[in-house]
Parts: structure tokens; sequence; C-alpha cells
């Protein structure tokens, strides 16, 4: 009760009361059938792109340019006419990509978490903003995480906690207490820290673990290392990083809850959500409109391309057709678990996580970042491509690594990348998070991809 009342002024200082019918019509969005949702998103999208005409005087002059208004008949179908948003836009057309109608105290400044190149700024409506915590309470009911249950939240990004190490004061007491939350800054995590976090997480006794599961893993493999005494939670809800099937077993197994993968970014909020069959991510279809892109043009079902966002509810500065750089593919059949909303399959890295080989051709991410997942004795890797032909893969391994390990670990590695590239290990002590996003990067390549050989495009 008293909890409750603290969570309401903190809504309030935060600006974010209102939120609560927005979780209730997310949670109606799931009772209605596919053909209403469908018709739905198509008036959201006419409604959107009709206001980005008329007050955003970048897609007013891009569209005039190509000769498009947007009218009463427009279908989703149309929306292909129109040019992609890329982050290059977005920095060099911010001020006139935001609404004319939007007065600046309604816009609130956020930055993308990229982890690579350049971050990049843009403005969210307010009502959009308490809209989005609404809906993700709705996704979260699902999984059966409600205000006012216990979260450890582990979490990376600097600007959005109190830094380590800062003496607890009353304002960050009252906020933990009112959010019924444990923080658990995860950008450094050393010995010390991790058996300070195992600590507080026994006197908590959290029933949820958030945030990232590369971190949640990491204090997971030290409980059990250490031999400490077991921490179990209900629900675990992975986001902001890649979660590997891996460490998805790894965490029911340890913590004992339900692990749900989350598809979340800074610009358009919860994207995708998983239920409770995790066979891929349902579509918060009245929040966001999702095209999938293959060589330039709409993918059909079923077939991987880049994801693409038009954003259906942040008015002050429209998405339209904004590419993500995450590369997934819809899938062409609805969940068995009933639920009308569209699933996202397939969500394999970011396009900036790949490797190029010498010929031209491409290693995903995603299956870089699985390969150990059979060498217990890798702890973490990171692999870095500085030079079209080399590879540099920095492991933190355990004591059981051996010379034959090694051996082992590039053999396998070179089975994805091809014997024209060298592949150097590096044992470190620890990988650090990128600093700006708080993330761990599984992969980092520093080069461009090169023209493919003559000989290469043939065989393709
Ligand atoms: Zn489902």
């Amino acid at each position: 009760m008293l909890r409750a009342v603290a969570r309401d002024i903190l809504d309030r200082r935060d600006r974010l009361s209102g939120w609560k019918p927005h979780r209730k019509a997310f949670l109606a969005s799931m009772r209605k059938d596919r053909e209403s949702l469908a018709r739905d998103a198509e008036d959201r999208l006419r409604r959107i792109l009709y206001h980005a005409y008329e007050t955003s005087p970048y897609y007013r002059d891009a569209w005039n340019a190509i000769g498009f208004r947007p009218s009463s008949s427009f279908t989703s179908k149309d929306l292909q006419q129109l040019p992609f948003l890329t982050k290059d836009i977005v920095r060099e057309h911010k001020s006139t990509l935001v609404s004319e109608r939007f007065r600046s105290d309604e816009l609130d400044l956020s930055y993308t978490g990229g982890t690579t190149g350049t971050q990049t700024s843009f403005y969210l409506d307010h009502a959009c903003a308490i809209n989005r915590v609404g809906r993700q309470w709705g996704m979260l009911d699902l999984c059966g995480y409600r205000p006012g249950t216990r979260r450890a939240l582990v979490w990376g990004v600097s600007d959005d906690l109190a830094q380590p190490g800062t003496r607890i004061n009353l304002k960050r007491w009252f906020r933990e207490y009112a959010s019924s939350q444990e923080v658990l800054c995860c950008s450094v995590m050393n010995e010390e820290m991790l058996m300070d976090y195992h600590g507080r997480l026994l006197r908590f006794r959290p029933e949820v673990l958030y945030g990232y599961p590369y971190a949640i893993t990491h204090l997971g493999r030290f409980i059990q290392e250490q031999g400490l005494e077991p921490i179990k939670v209900k629900t675990i809800v992975s986001t902001a990083e890649r979660l590997t099937e891996v460490q998805r077993g790894f965490l029911q197994k340890v913590f004992g809850g339900e692990v749900f993968n989350f598809y979340c970014t800074r610009e358009y909020g919860c994207i995708g959500f998983e239920c409770r069959r995790h066979v891929g991510f349902h579509i918060d279809s009245e929040s966001v409109f999702v095209e999938i892109i293959r060589d330039g043009r709409r993918a059909d079902p079923g077939e991987p391309g880049e994801i693409t966002i038009t954003d259906l509810q942040n008015y002050g500065m429209p998405f339209i057709r904004s590419r993500t750089a995450d590369f997934g593919s819809l899938s062409p059949q609805p969940c068995e678990c009933g639920s009308p909303l569209p699933v996202l399959n397939g969500l394999d890295g970011r396009a900036t996580d790949c490797i190029w080989r010498p010929d031209g051709s491409m290693v995903a991410g995603g299956t870089l970042a699985d390969v150990f997942g059979d060498i217990s004795s890798i702890r973490f890797s990171q692999f870095v491509q500085e030079k079209l032909n080399e590879l540099d893969v920095f492991l933190v391994v355990t004591s059981g690594f051996s010379n034959e390990t090694e051996k082992e670990a590039i053999r396998q590695v070179r089975e994805l990348v091809g014997p024209e590239m060298a592949v150097n290990i590096r044992r470190v002590p620890e990988i650090a998070r990128n600093p700006r996003s708080g993330k761990y990067q599984e992969v980092i390549c520093k080069v461009n991809q090169p023209q493919r050989s003559t000989s290469t495009q043939r065989r393709v």
C-alpha cells in the first residue's frame, strides 16, 4: 500500500503518470482478431503519414520530390514507394524531422543505444513516452511481472543509473523502494562486486531478474563456481543484447525462472516480446509497422532481411521506414499460442555484427557468437576484425582451458571464417562493455565489405 503510493509519487516526478490506460489498451489488443488489428494498423499508418507530411518539413520535401502525397486510399503496400530513413538522415535533418505541431517542452531528447558508429540523438513526444511505459507493462504482465513485483535490474548504461560507488542518497533509496527494485550496475563486474551483488540479491529476494543476458549469465556462473547460496526467481527478462539458446538454458537452470526475451530499442520502445511458447517475438502492431527489406524490396513472409520500422506512436518526430540494421523475418504462420499479433523470427544480430571473409562473403555475428557453446572453459568471447585477412579472438577462460582447447577453438573458428583468414587467440582477464551503450559486443567489425571476386560471384 505504502509502496503503491510511493510509486505514484515517482510516476508524477518522472512525468509518467497516466500510463495505466495504455497497459489496458495493449492487453485489449491481444483479444482482437487478426483482421481488425491489420485494419487498425492501416488506419494508424495513414494517420502518421498525413501528420508527417503536414507537419514535418523533412518528409514534406522528400515526398514532394518524388511526387507523393498521402491520401485516404493509401494502404501499407503503397509504403514501398517511400524512401528509407537512416541514422545519417536523422543526424543531419533532426530539426526538420521534428513535427512543427509540438512545443519544445512536449518533446524529450533521447539517444540511440547504438553499439557502433556515432550515437544519434532524437526526440520522443512525451505522450508517446507514457504510452510506451504502459504498453511495456502490458507485455510484462503476460510474463507474470506486474508493478510491485520485486525486480533486480542488471543494467549497464551509466546515464540510466546512479554511478557505481556513489553513496546511497535519499533520492536513490526512494526510487528503488518505490519501484520495488534493486539495481546492479554491470558496466564493470569484478569478483568483489559480484560477491556484493549476490549478498544484495539474497537480502532482496527478487522475483524477477531483468536486464542484459551476458551480465546475468556472468553473475550466474560466479554464483555456481563459488558454490554460493542459489538465487531463485520466477521470471528472467532478457533485453538489450542478443540472447543465445545456450544462455537461455543456463539461466533457466541456475536461477530457476522462465526466460522471456524482449526486442526493445531506444527509438521505438518495445517492438516485440516473447509469449510462453518462446518461438519468436510477437510484434506490438499498434505501436510499430514492421517491414523486412531485402535487396531494397519488401521480403516475402519467411524471407530474412533488414527490419525496417514505421513508428505509429511518436508524433513528435515521426520515424517512417527507418532502417534498424537488425535482421529477421516475418513468420508466415500465426503463433500457436493464439495471439493475433504477428511474429518476428530469427532476429539475428545487428547488420554491423558480422565478419567479412577476404572473398567478400559474410559470416553472421550470431553464428560466431555461438561457436564456443560446447567449450565450457571459455567464459566470454569477442571477435574483432581490424584487417580483412585477420581475426582477433579475445577469450576470458577458466583454468580448464589448455593449449589443446585453444587448437580446438581455432579449428572451430576456421570452419566458419575459412582458411584465408589468420585467427589470433588472445586470452584476456575481462572484456570491456561498450562505454556508450553499456552493451556487451560479441563481434566488432572495423573493415568495410570487400568487393566480391568474380570467381565467387560465379559460385554464388
Ligand atoms: Zn505466441
